[in-house]
């Protein structure tokens, strides 16, 4: 019956297509690097279910804590009160963050989170007597979650033309310039584009839109969702000094690259970029319980919450029934200390190398490959797509990779892995030859 999702009770998949109707995916167990579905077939997890389970499936530790942090307790609301585990995973979070990136808004996923940074940034201006900054710079291809504010910041346009144009009304988008080749990265070699992006920002955006009066900009250190297309050489660092120079805040979404995906704790460290504010969700709890949040710069708090209003008027009204839920920030602390315990990031970093050299050895001639880029735990294999049905190869090789159990993830015409940092050389050498054959069956 999981066929039946029109007439079921419950709407599967979130994203549905037709074909799902004819080959469910329907998961039923999960273990370490690998997950059972409901025809008893073993299957690997090649993108860490959705970049979510960065210490792979079902870990004792983060289990007990919740079970745990129920039996002590099972919710205390946020609004107007806190709860001490709340406190505990924002200090962890804090002491990781780089710079004075210290102040922690929880919600719970990293739309919730996008949606926070923006307002967040509204509210500063605001209270800077800046209330006329309310213009939003994203990228073509970002991805920012499903909200109103990330559907209107992010640049994909598929994932907005089902709703109109009920957006945030005052938003641009950086063009995205970008070789697949050229884009490749083998280590220590930077990607290079052979467009300077940011020109387009310092010649057309804030001209247009005039920079006093644009709120951030906020872009993925690295597009995730697009397909893991990497920036170019200094461009996080200039970025940075264009917005400083406006009074612009920089927001990375950070979240498919916070907690590890970079080999390193957040994207901002890895390029030695501090932004204004980052978002983060998924691996902060291992994917086990829903946490996402923000994370801003003190001078940003301390501006927001400097105020004559009488005592007990709330100043920035914004929070969710379950910000900060115990038992979720109970999963982000045992998560914290299990990355910590086991040098998971580093380990991200050491077998993205052993990935990214399977990728370029195994899959560089293979028919239709137009690109590959490698860094930090993923990478991704771009193709040539076939012509009037883009998406079409990379979807069906996700098919075929899956059937023969490997889990890999389409995005257009690129193909993404992303293990678990847990994985081991033996996982790589099956996703990547499973993914090898399986565009080869596909020329
Ligand atoms: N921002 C980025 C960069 C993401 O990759 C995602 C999810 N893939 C989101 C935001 C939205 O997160 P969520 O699905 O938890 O709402």
């Amino acid at each position: 019956a999981y066929n039946d999702f029109d007439t079921g009770n419950h709407w599967l998949p979130f994203t549905p297509n037709r074909h799902f109707r004819k080959e469910p995916r329907v998961f039923v167990r999960a273990d370490g690097m690998h997950l059972t579905t409901h025809d008893g077939r073993q299957v690997i997890d090649g993108i860490s279910s959705l970049w979510c389970v960065g210490a792979g499936h079902n870990r004792r530790e983060i289990n007990e804590a919740i079970k745990t942090q129920l039996d002590t307790l099972d919710y205390a609301t946020t609004f107007q009160a806190s709860n001490d585990r709340a406190f505990e995973a924002a200090g962890m979070i804090a002491a990781l963050a780089p710079g004075d990136l210290n102040k922690v808004l929880f919600c719970n996923s990293g739309s919730e989170a996008v949606d926070t940074a923006l307002k967040v940034a509204l509210a500063y201006h605001r209270a800077r007597g800046e209330g006329h900054r309310n213009v939003f710079i994203g990228r073509e291809r970002g991805y920012h979650g499903v909200g109103f504010g990330g559907i209107s910041v992010g640049g994909i346009p598929a994932n907005r033309k089902a709703f109109g144009v009920a957006m945030l009304p005052r938003v641009d988008h950086m063009r995205f310039i970008h070789d697949p080749v050229d884009n490749a990265y083998i280590h220590g070699k930077d990607p290079v584009w052979k467009e300077d992006p940011l020109l387009e920002l310092e010649q057309r955006i804030l001209p247009l839109h005039d920079p006093s009066n644009v709120a951030a900009v906020i872009v993925e250190p690295v597009a995730g969702s697009a397909g893991w297309y990497l920036p170019p050489q200094g461009y996080l660092k200039r970025l940075r000094e264009i917005c400083d120079k406006h009074g612009i805040l920089l927001i990375f979404d950070e979240v498919i690259t916070g907690f590890g995906r970079m080999g390193t704790p957040f994207a901002a460290d890895f390029y030695g970029v501090v932004p204004d504010m980052m978002t983060f969700a998924k691996c902060v709890t291992n994917g086990v319980q829903p946490l996402g949040g923000v994370v801003c710069r003190d001078k940003l708090y301390d501006q927001m919450m400097k105020t004559d209003a009488p005592e007990h008027v709330v100043e920035f009204f914004h929070g969710y029934t379950y910000s900060g839920h115990p038992v979720a920030c109970a999963a982000a602390v045992a998560t914290l200390q299990l990355y910590q315990q086991h040098n998971l990031f580093q380990r991200a970093g050491e077998m993205g190398k052993v990935l990214g050299d399977a990728f370029h050895s195994t899959l560089k001639g293979l028919p239709n490959v137009i690109g590959i880029r490698s860094l930090g735990c993923a990478s991704a294999v771009e193709l040539a797509p076939i012509a009037g049905t883009p998406g079409k190869r990379a979807y069906d090789i996700f098919l075929d990779c899956f059937k023969r159990g490997a889990w890999v993830r389409p995005a257009g015409d690129v193909l993404v892995i992303a293990p678990p940092y847990i994985v081991e050389k033996s996982h790589i050498e099956q996703l990547v030859g499973t993914l090898a054959e399986s565009i080869r069956r596909h020329a």
